[in-house]
C-alpha cells in the first residue's frame, strides 16, 4: 500500500481498499502505523460526493532524510536530501580518491555530518547512505573491485566503514550506475528503457531495463569501455586488449590526439572554441561509440539513449557521431521510436542516483514493515 503511495498522489482509505484489494479495515490500521512513523500525512479532504468528504493522505517525503555521495578521481559531491531526493544541502569538494578508503571515508563522514547540521536534520533521521565509486563495484557487498585507478581500495568494506560512522544502512555503486539512475528518476521517469552512456577520462554505461537499474551477476552489467571497436587492430589498451572503445573514444584518448589538449575538459573547451579538428574528433569518437551502442541497441531495444560525461558538454558532436552509426547500423523496429539525447542532469545525475538508490532500499517494503512493525 505504501509503495503505491510513493507517487505522492493523495488517496483516500476507500481509493486504498479498492486499488490493494484489501478490507477497510485493514487499511485503516496500516494508515495509522505509517502515520506514526511519519511515512505518510494527511493531505486535506476529497471532493464528496454527499455527505462528510474523506480525509486523504500522501506520501510525506520530509519524514527522514538520506545523504548521497559522488566520488570522483579528483573530487567529490555529497547532498543531503530528502526522501523524494530533493537536495536539502550539498557540497562539492576536492578531494583525490587515491589518498585511500580510510582518509577518503573519514571525510566523507566528516562532510555528512556537517551537511545533516546545515539541512537542519540529525543522524538518527537519516535513512541511508548511497556511494557512487569510480571504479568497479561488486553491488551487492558494497566493496569495488579491482578498481584500476583506486589503488588501496580493493575489496574495503565500504558499507562497513560508513555504517560504523552514520549507523545507517549503506549501498555502494560505481559512479556510471548512479548517474544512469539520477539521470533516469530526475529527466524521464517515464521511460522504461534507457541506456545511459558516460563519455569522460574513461567510457561507461548504465542499464535502466522494465524501469529498473539492471547490474547483471556481479555489477559489470553495461561495461562496454572495454568492448572490441570493429576494425581496430592498432591501439592497445591500458587493460592490455586491442582496439577497447575507451581506448579510442574516451574524452582522454581524444585529448591525446589532439595538439592543446592534455584532459576531456581542454577538448571541451577547443570545441566550444570552434576548433574544427577538436570536432572532428569528437565527432569521430561518437561513430567509435556508436558502433558498440549499435550493438547495444540490438540486445537491449532501449527507448532512449542519453549521453552523460563530461565530452557530452561538446554539444553536438558527439551526438550527431553517434547518431551517424546507430541508425544505419541497427534495424529499423529498434530505431524508429529511438531518441539519442544528451543528459540533463549534467554534474548533479551521480549524487542524485545515490540518493536514490537509498531511498529505494530504505523505502523498499521489507524496510518499511520494519519501521511500522
Ligand atoms: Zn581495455
Amino acid at each position: 500500500m505504501f509503495q503505491l503511495l510513493r507517487d505522492g498522489r493523495p488517496r483516500t482509505r476507500a481509493d486504498l481498499a479498492a486499488v490493494t484489494g484489501q478490507a477497510r479495515s485493514t487499511v485503516a490500521a496500516r494508515i495509522d502505523l505509517l502515520m506514526a512513523a511519519g511515512l505518510i500525512a494527511p493531505a486535506g479532504e476529497a471532493t464528496s460526493t454527499g455527505g462528510r468528504p474523506p480525509a486523504t493522505f500522501a506520501f510525506a517525503p520530509s519524514a527522514r532524510v538520506v545523504l548521497g555521495v559522488d566520488l570522483g578521481a579528483t573530487h567529490a559531491r555529497l547532498a543531503v536530501t530528502d526522501l523524494a531526493s530533493t537536495i536539502l544541502a550539498q557540497r562539492e569538494l576536492p578531494l583525490l580518491i587515491t589518498d585511500g578508503p580510510d582518509l577518503v571515508l573519514d571525510r566523507v563522514a566528516e562532510t555528512g555530518a556537517e551537511l545533516l547540521r546545515e539541512a537542519g536534520r540529525s543522524t538518527s533521521e537519516l535513512a541511508g547512505v548511497g556511494v557512487g565509486l569510480p571504479g568497479p563495484v561488486e553491488h551487492a557487498t558494497g566493496k569495488p573491485n579491482n578498481p584500476p585507478i583506486m589503488p588501496g581500495w580493493d575489496n574495503a568494506d565500504v558499507p562497513a566503514i560508513l555504517g560504523d560512522r552514520f549507523h545507517a544502512p549503506v549501498l555502494v555503486d560505481n559512479d556510471v550506475n548512479i548517474m544512469a539512475l539520477g539521470e533516469h528518476r530526475t529527466a524521464w521517469p517515464g521511460v522504461a528503457d534507457l541506456l545511459f552512456v558516460k563519455v569522460a577520462t574513461g567510457i561507461g554505461a548504465g542499464i535502466i531495463a522494465d524501469g529498473a537499474l539492471r547490474r547483471g551477476a556481479q555489477g559489470s552489467a553495461g561495461d562496454i569501455g572495454h568492448v572490441a571497436v570493429p576494425g581496430v587492430t592498432d591501439v592497445v589498451c591500458r587493460c592490455g586488449n586491442i582496439g577497447c572503445l575507451e581506448a579510442i573514444a574516451s574524452g582522454l584518448a581524444v585529448a591525446n590526439k589532439l595538439e592543446g589538449a592534455k584532459t576531456p575538459a581542454d577538448v571541451v573547451a577547443l570545441v566550444r572554441s570552434g576548433d574544427v579538428a577538436a570536432s572532428q574528433a569528437v565527432r569521430q569518437a561518437g561513430r567509435d561509440i556508436g558502433a558498440v551502442l549499435a550493438t547495444s541497441v540490438s540486445l537491449l531495444n532501449p527507448s532512449m539513449i542519453v549521453i552523460g560525461g563530461i565530452l557530452a558538454d561538446a554539444g553536438e558532436h558527439i551526438v550527431a557521431g553517434i547518431r551517424e552509426v546507430v541508425y544505419q547500423r541497427s534495424l529499423p523496429l529498434a530505431t524508429q521510436h529511438l531518441r539519442i539525447v544528451t543528459a540533463r542532469t549534467g554534474t548533479q545525475a551521480g549524487v542524485l542516483g545515490a540518493s536514490a538508490m537509498a531511498v529505494d532500499q530504505a523505502l523498499s517494503s521489507e524496510a518499511v514493515d520494519r519501521l511500522v512493525a
